[in-house]
């Protein structure tokens, strides 16, 4: 019993020492600043992940370049362009890099570079020739990405010209809608889409570019002014050294970047994109393992806080369960990623935010019915114990848990299962585990239903995994 004890708290406090270097490595190095700067997942051929899957694009290269020219180092944190533009201001990021149109509406709330690349909205829609103009779109659904110019142009409009909007976080998310004919038009950049075009995806540009502002870098207002200034220098150093018009050239010029030669079957796509698929993989288990462990930590206390007799506990063990197992998972990981750090002004990393929002809901799940399990004990058990003489604590250790814990174990096995697959949702504060794998990879090849069978079946296996232990360990308890 104590050699059980002992393992098992060194085994905690291994863990929570890995939780806390993982935290603290990922605050940047003091000696060269290292700048946090978000981009967007998937915004061709500004930045996108390349077939490496390293990240590239006229953004990623110009701003690499600016880098080095200035004596400053990047960290690119990639995500929805809508979550990139709001880490900047909730002070996760310090810049961002998206193709970010400098308008009007953003100057208010963003410092911007000079602008460094011109660009408008144009209107795409599949190339039969039904749709051709803005006048042929009324009752129609049009397609535009979260956040964009592009979405502010249709907004715009959509009255005049009698069409419905629908939103979609990723531009090839987008494109997909068209393609399918659930859309019929979507609005994009026209470098972007007349590069998407280029690509092999089966749209045609039908207007001209709109006026939309050109690109610009851009800091949260009155902050980082020492980055904004270097951006500014080094992009007039890369102007006049050639190096900006070799990078344009390298992605706008008649090669460009493509991925149209690779070999496009399952067993292609996987060998291609394996390196990618296991860091999507280790991250997702990672994140898992982590956030079971604090889970059931915060679930047990609270679970036991609501069987104890003090009734301040047990009030505080219901509201705690009330407030997190109603909120839903994507708030609560908006919330704690975006809400907190603009409130207190420090960053959280990604990791650590999305481990504290599954250890708070799948917790709240696990308190839940560890309450539960202790409460369906015959009460004459903890009655029987107390007359015999056992202090409360004592029942409960050796007369109540033992036959709670064993009620409880299906239910422990089912959250485990949960809270893996809950870590997809994670993806959205740009933690790169299987799910955002899968998205970046997609959005370079656009093979969505092949990679997403993959990554289905990756998850499965894992799961399958984490049945088989979890059994394994339920067999062990139950002898
Ligand atoms: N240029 C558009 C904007 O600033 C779109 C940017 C993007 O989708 N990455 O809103």
């Amino acid at each position: 019993m104590k050699r059980h004890f002992v393992s098992v708290v060194s085994g905690l406090t291994i863990l929570i020492a890995m939780f806390i270097t993982f935290g603290l490595g990922a605050t940047p190095a003091k000696a060269t600043t290292t700048y946090q700067v978000a981009t967007d997942s998937t915004f061709p051929p500004f930045e996108f992940a390349n077939s490496h899957n390293k990240y590239v694009g006229i953004d990623i290269d110009l701003l690499h370049a600016i880098a080095k020219d200035q004596g400053f180092k990047v960290n690119i944190k990639p995500t929805s362009f809508n979550s990139a533009v709001q880490s900047v201001q909730s002070g996760q990021a310090d810049g961002v890099i998206a193709g970010m149109s400098i308008t009007k509406e953003r100057e208010a709330t963003f410092d911007f570079s000079k602008p460094y690349f011109m660009s408008g909205v144009v209107m795409a829609a599949k190339p039969n020739g039904k749709i051709t103009k803005l006048s042929q779109l009324r009752g129609k659904r049009v397609a535009v990405k979260t956040g964009t110019s592009g979405a502010q142009y249709a907004q715009s409009i959509h009255k005049k010209y009698g069409f419905r909007i629908v939103t979609f976080d990723e531009s090839n998310d987008m494109y997909q809608d068209v393609l399918t004919g659930n859309s019929a038009a979507c609005f994009e950049d026209s470098p972007v889409m007349k590069y998407a075009v280029r690509q092999g995806t089966k749209l045609k540009i039908y207007t001209k570019p709109t006026l939309n502002g050109p690109y610009g870098f851009a800091v949260k207002k009155g902050h980082n002014k020492k980055l904004l200034r270097m951006f500014n220098n080094g992009l007039a150093d890369l102007k006049s050294n050639g190096e900006y018009a070799r990078i344009t050239r390298h992605y706008l010029g008649a090669k460009g970047s493509s991925d149209t030669t690779s070999d496009r079957t399952f067993l292609g796509l996987l060998k291609q994109n394996k390196g990618a698929l296991l860091n999507g993989f280790e991250q997702t288990v990672w994140l898992t393992v982590v956030a079971i462990f604090f889970a059931t930590l915060f679930g047990v206390i609270v679970g036991l806080l609501g069987v104890v007799p003090n009734k301040f506990f047990n009030g505080l063990s219901t509201t705690l369960i009330y407030i997190f197992r109603g909120l839903p998972l994507l708030v609560l990981a908006l919330f704690i990623y975006t809400g907190i750090p603009s409130l207190t002004g420090s960053k959280i990393p990604a990791f650590v935010a999305g481990t504290i929002t599954l250890m708070f809901n799948e917790g709240a799940y696990i308190a839940a019915f560890v309450k539960g399990g202790i409460n369906a004990v015959d009460d004459g058990q903890m009655e029987a114990a107390r007359s015999l003489g056992l202090p409360f604590g004592k029942s409960m250790r050796r007369i109540i848990l033992p036959q709670g814990i064993r009620i409880m174990i299906p239910s422990f096995i089912n959250q485990f299962i949960i809270t893996l697959k809950d870590t997809s949702i994670l993806s959205i504060i740009g933690i790169i585990e299987l799910t955002q794998t899968g998205k970046i990879i997609i959005a370079r090849n656009l093979e969505g239903f092949k990679v997403w069978t993959i990554i289905a079946i990756i998850y499965l296996i894992v799961i399958t995994l984490l049945t088989w232990l979890s059994n394994w360990v339920e067999r062990r308890i139950r002898l």
